[in-house]
């Protein structure tokens, strides 16, 4: 992968697809191109696999469930890899940062996060012992088994190109699946570097695979593939909805982590630095490009012009630049298309009326320049903005404002998407109250932080269906099969 490039990782010596135990490196096939966001530079050509490979994988994992191991097998490979991922945080981190952009604190940050998962996994397994229950009348027991669901397909995005895998494979692995990973092309080589880790692992030949390319194809063939049982995908509502479609008429049990428009909800009462603290780490993680992050700041009036000026002054202090320097708190955005559409939001807002009071529009960057966008706070925002009704996916903090408890809730709730929202406030049971009336799957009270491995994650409405993380998330790579016996 070297050859001429200013890249090298000993975890990138093979860069390709894995399928059934071996690499297809890039001698003859055409290749896609992975880029910097900082800066342009060449990282790495990666042979664009299709249909024809994923459906070596799909029939090389089926091949491989034979081949499972037993319960305690399994979580021995899990905190293996859990292990791994520890020990080459440094090198994965680098990864990370070079083809996604984000500081390499974050992103190592990321590479312990993905960690937590793996080892929870193995922890969690134990769940997955079978459970006897009586049926007293008659003095019959039953058995509860968890059996691997059987070939997943697991298709991630960009913005953890890491740790959205770790969530899906670990429980994955735990249940007793065989998967074909399929990465986001602009961040494959995070996926390359962890597929070498895991051949250490020493997992069955065709457990898990990892096929980038031609998303369309591999994915249609993961959405008709019969032997293809679950389907997880992390990735927009919009391509969420065409493989529910796709999949839909083959039955396949699907787990879709989609979209969010986060609301964060800030009362009268709350604790105003404490909360421009909570938000600015939650908004521009990744700078801004997580599905968690804060999308619509809702404040009440009385204090909206007070957030606004400390979390101006707030983001105004951040730092910046490529991910790789000491010191930057917000890296680049991913790429061209990202940045004009938080351009897009900010001239949307300003145009209906929004006031900036925190950084300012820059001109479009070039490629070699980098994908770099400073924060900016907005305030007066009305709710028909673009930056209120889709999610922004970038460093752009909009306020709107809001006087009662109920108009808090129904502007929160006023979208489709339904997946992570934070409240704010001193009082206990209002917290709890609006926790209630809020249909996200997430909700942050008094913090923003995001899922952890112990707790089931998901959305509502069209942020999607399914869990991931906790015991929920195992299960959905479990088929449940119950046994009477006398
Ligand atoms: P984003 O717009 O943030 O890049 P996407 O939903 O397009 O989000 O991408 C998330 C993942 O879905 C990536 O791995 C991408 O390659 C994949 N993907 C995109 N289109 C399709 C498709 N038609 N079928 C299967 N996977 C797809």
């Amino acid at each position: 992968m070297n050859d001429g490039s200013p890249f090298s990782s000993p975890l990138l010596d093979q860069v390709g697809g894995f399928v059934d135990g071996a690499w297809i490196l890039a001698e003859v096939r055409p290749c896609f191109v992975v880029t910097d966001p900082a800066n342009g530079e060449v990282l790495a050509y990666v042979p664009e696999l299709g249909a024809a490979e994923a459906r070596a994988a799909v029939e090389a994992a089926r091949a491989a469930l034979s081949r499972v191991g037993s319960l305690a097998e399994r979580r021995g490979w899990l905190t293996r890899i859990a292990e791994l991922l520890t020990e080459h945080a440094d090198e994965l981190a680098m990864i990370i940062t070079r083809e996604n952009g984000k500081p390499l604190g974050e992103a190592r940050g990321e590479v312990l996060y993905a960690a937590g998962f793996y080892a929870h996994a193995a922890t969690s397994a134990e769940h997955l012992v079978p459970r006897v229950l009586d049926e007293r009348p008659r003095g019959l027991t039953w058995t509860v088994h968890h059996r691997p669901a059987g070939v997943v397909g697991l298709i991630t995005p960009w913005n953890f190109p890491l740790a959205m895998l770790a969530k899906k494979l670990s429980a994955a692995l735990a249940a007793g699946c065989a998967a074909v990973v399929k990465p986001a092309e602009v961040t494959p080589l995070t996926c390359v570097a962890f597929f070498r880790l895991l051949e250490r692992v020493g997992l069955p030949r065709g457990l898990v695979n990892l096929v980038a390319g031609d998303a369309q194809a591999i994915g249609e063939v993961l959405c008709s593939h019969p032997a293809v049982r679950v389907l997880s995908f992390t990735g927009s509502t919009a391509v969420g909805r065409k493989l529910a479609a796709q999949a839909a008429p083959h039955l396949k049990r699907l787990s879709l982590e989609l979209g969010g428009n986060a609301p964060c909800l800030v009362f009268e009462d709350a604790d105003l630095d404490a909360t421009v603290e909570a938000l600015v780490a939650n908004k521009l993680r990744a700078a801004g490009q997580t599905c968690v992050c804060t999308n619509r700041v809702l404040a009440h009036a009385s204090i909206a012009d007070a957030l606004a000026t400390k979390l101006a002054s707030r983001v105004a202090a951040l730092v910046v630049g490529p991910g790789t320097e000491p010191n930057v708190d917000v890296g680049p955005l991913i790429d061209g298309r990202g940045w004009d559409k938080v351009h897009d939001h900010v001239e949307d807002a300003v145009e209906r009326g929004a006031s900036v009071v925190g950084g300012a529009l820059a001109d479009r960057p070039t490629e070699t320049d980098g994908w770099f966008f400073r924060p900016m706070v907005l305030s007066g925002v009305p709710l028909d903005a673009r930056c209120m009704q889709a999610e922004t996916f970038g460093p752009l903090l909009p306020i709107a404002t809001f006087t009662t408890e109920d108009e808090a809730m129904a502007i929160a709730n006023d979208v489709d998407a339904g997946l992570a929202a934070y409240v704010f406030t001193a009082d206990g049971a209002r917290a709890e109250r609006v926790a209630r009336g809020l249909r996200f799957g997430h909700v942050g009270l008094g913090t923003a932080t995001g899922p952890t491995p112990e707790a089931p994650f998901g959305g509502m409405g069209a942020s999607g269906y399914g869990r991931e993380g906790g015991l929920e998330g195992l299960m959905e790579y479990v088929e449940i099969q119950t046994v009477p016996s006398s």
